[in-house]
C-alpha cells in the first residue's frame, strides 16, 4: 500500500486545505534529521502526508523518521500497528518506544493524581521523555555518518498540534528551539505545521492519502488518544466507557483508591453510572469522514489489524 503526494508546497489541494507552508516555516534542508511524531490519530496521519510532501520537494525525504510513543493498554487496540503501517506506506524508517515501568494508570495510582490541563505530566512522562533518547540517538547517527559538517546536529521535531484544539495550543509558536532537548552537540527544534489547519482540512488530507485512518473515528470519537483521557470531551468519554467498560472500571477503581476525581468537573465513577443508566449524551457531532475511499480503507485495515 503506497501513499500519494497531494500537493506542491504553497499550493492547495482544495479550498479546504490551507497552504502547507507559511512565512517563517523552516527550510527542511537545514536539518540532519526530521522526526515526525505520530499517535496514529487523524492529525498525525495528515501531518505525515504534509511532511512527506514538503520533504520530497526539498529533496530530503531520506532524513525523515517516524516516531511513535507506545502507551500500551492505555491506547486503543491497533494504534501502534497503524502508526507503523503509515510509516511503511511512505517507506520511512519507523521507531517506536515505550516507557519502562508501569503504564499510565499505574502512574496515576503512584502519584495519587490524574493529569489535567495544567498538569499534563502524562504527555511529558510517557511521550516526550520516552522519545528523548531517540532524538539523541538520531543526532549521534547523523554525526557518525559524517553528515554534520560543523557545529551541532540540527534536529527537527514535527508535531501535529492545531490551534483549534485549545487556547494553549493556539498560543504556541509554529517553530521554536527546544532548549531542554538541545545541547552543544544538537539543536532540537519543534515545528507545528498543522497549527493553522481546521479539522475539515485535516480530514481532507487524510482522505486524499488513501491510507486507513484510525478505526475509533468510525465509532464517533473525535480523538484517537488514550482511550480514557481526562482532557477528552465528555461525549468521547461516554463512548469510550461503552467501548471499553472493563478499562473504564479500572479507572474508577483507581479514582476511588486515590481519592482524586478523574477531573475537576467529572468523576469517572459517576460517568460510568450515567452510562449504565442509559443517560447518554448522543449529540456528539460525527467527524467529517469524506468520501467512500476513506471509509473503505478503514474497514479494510480494521480487518487486517484487529481480527
Ligand atoms: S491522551 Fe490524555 S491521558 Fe493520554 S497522554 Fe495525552 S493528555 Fe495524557
Amino acid at each position: 500500500m503506497g501513499a500519494t503526494l497531494i500537493s506542491t508546497p504553497g499550493h492547495r489541494l482544495t479550498d479546504r486545505v490551507p497552504p502547507l507552508l507559511l512565512p517563517g516555516d523552516p527550510d527542511l534542508r537545514r536539518f540532519h534529521r526530521i522526526i515526525v511524531h505520530t499517535s496514529a490519530g487523524k492529525d498525525s496521519t495528515a501531518l505525515l502526508e504534509v511532511v512527506v510532501t514538503l520533504a520530497h520537494y526539498a529533496g530530503v525525504l531520506d532524513r525523515v523518521v517516524v516516531a511513535h510513543a507506545d502507551l500500551g493498554v492505555m491506547d486503543w487496540k491497533g494504534t501502534s500497528a497503524l502508526a507503523a503501517l503509515h510509516a511503511e506506506a511512505y517507506q520511512l524508517r519507523f521507531e517506536q518506544r515505550r516507557r519502562k515501568g508501569g503504564n499510565l494508570l499505574e502512574a496515576v495510582q503512584e502519584r495519587g493524581k490524574w493529569p489535567g490541563p495544567t498538569t499534563r505530566w502524562c504527555t511529558s512522562g510517557f511521550k516526550r521523555d520516552t522519545l528523548a533518547p531517540l532524538i539523541t540517538q538520531l543526532a549521534d547517527e547523523a554525526r557518525a555518518a559524517g553528515q554534520v559538517k560543523e557545529g551541532a546536529a540540527q534536529i527537527l521535531n514535527v508535531m501535529g498540534m492545531r490551534a483549534q484544539e485549545s487556547t494553549s495550543r493556539a498560543r504556541r509558536p509554529r517553530l521554536a528551539l527546544d532548549r531542554r532537548a538541545s545541547s552543544g552537540r544538537r539543536h532540537v527544534w519543534t515545528w507545528l505545521p498543522l497549527l493553522h489547519f481546521p479539522v475539515e482540512a485535516v480530514w481532507e488530507v487524510v482522505h486524499a492519502t488513501g491510507l486507513p485512518y484510525h478505526w475509533v473515528y468510525d465509532h464517533g470519537l473525535s480523538r484517537a488518544s488514550c482511550s480514557l483521557c481526562p482532557l477528552a470531551a465528555k461525549a468521547d468519554l461516554t463512548r469510550a466507557i461503552l467501548m471499553r467498560p472493563q478499562h473504564a472500571q479500572a479507572h474508577a477503581v483507581v479514582e476511588a483508591d486515590i481519592g482524586h476525581r478523574f477531573r475537576a468537573d467529572l468523576s469517572i465513577e459517576d460517568l460510568i453510572e450515567q452510562v449504565s443508566r442509559g443517560d447518554i449524551d448522543e449529540r456528539h457531532p460525527r467527524p467529517t469522514r469524506g468520501g467512500r475511499q476513506g471509509a473503505h480503507a478503514s474497514r479494510t485495515i480494521s480487518k487486517y489489524l484487529y481480527n
